[in-house]
């Protein structure tokens, strides 16, 4: 079945394999889409069948759990949403949960962090939100300045932080990256 998998689609790049196979777990997401997303190269008459996507985003997902925590959370933090749909109705509830997934990436990226931190005053929340800007998209993520007033710290401080820490991820996901685009093309689920 993986064998056939690998022949039916082919991923432009090691990043659009990964935000398929991290979106697609959210069944909130509409199968029609994820499908055109998992074969983009392919023409309208040969898109994966729902189960086929399922298995293709299951055997992506083990080649970045492979990579071991560290880079696996980095993995996650860059491509998997942080919030998804939500259908439970509650008055409460405004129509989105966090996804557990992203934050349990969030959180051992929070722990990787400690290294680079040692020696400042910063606590955990302090080191969450630098991990969170560091992996937010454009529009929505915190400015320094957010972040220095909602821990009641001067902005200065917190630069120094962040670029310590963006520093660190920086590394990390870069060899992350690399990591995983040589086992997927090694899989042959990426195009030549
Ligand atoms: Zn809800």
């Amino acid at each position: 079945m993986a064998q056939q998998n690998t022949n039916d689609a082919l991923f432009k790049s090691a990043h659009s394999a990964l935000v398929f196979a991290f979106h697609f777990s959210g069944q909130a997401y509409d199968r029609p889409a994820m499908n055109k997303l998992a074969a983009p190269s392919l023409g309208s008459g040969k898109g994966l069948s729902g189960l086929d996507g399922a298995g293709q985003a299951g055997m992506i997902r083990s080649k970045v759990r492979g990579l071991g925590p560290r880079m696996e959370a980095a993995l996650i933090a860059r491509c998997a949403p942080a919030s998804m749909p939500c259908e439970c109705r509650s008055p409460c509830c405004g129509g989105w949960k966090t996804n557990r997934e992203w934050f349990d990436a969030i959180t051992e990226l929070t722990d990787y962090v400690r290294k680079p931190l040692a020696g400042s005053a910063v606590n955990g929340l302090m080191r969450s939100l630098y991990v969170q800007r560091f992996f937010a998209a454009k529009g929505k993520r915190s400015t320094i300045d957010e972040i220095a007033e909602r821990c009641y710290i001067n902005r200065q401080t917190a630069g120094i932080h962040y670029s310590k820490v963006s520093k660190v991820l920086t590394d990390l996901e870069s060899q992350s990256g690399q990591m995983i685009e040589i086992v997927l093309r090694d899989a042959g689920l990426l195009e030549m």
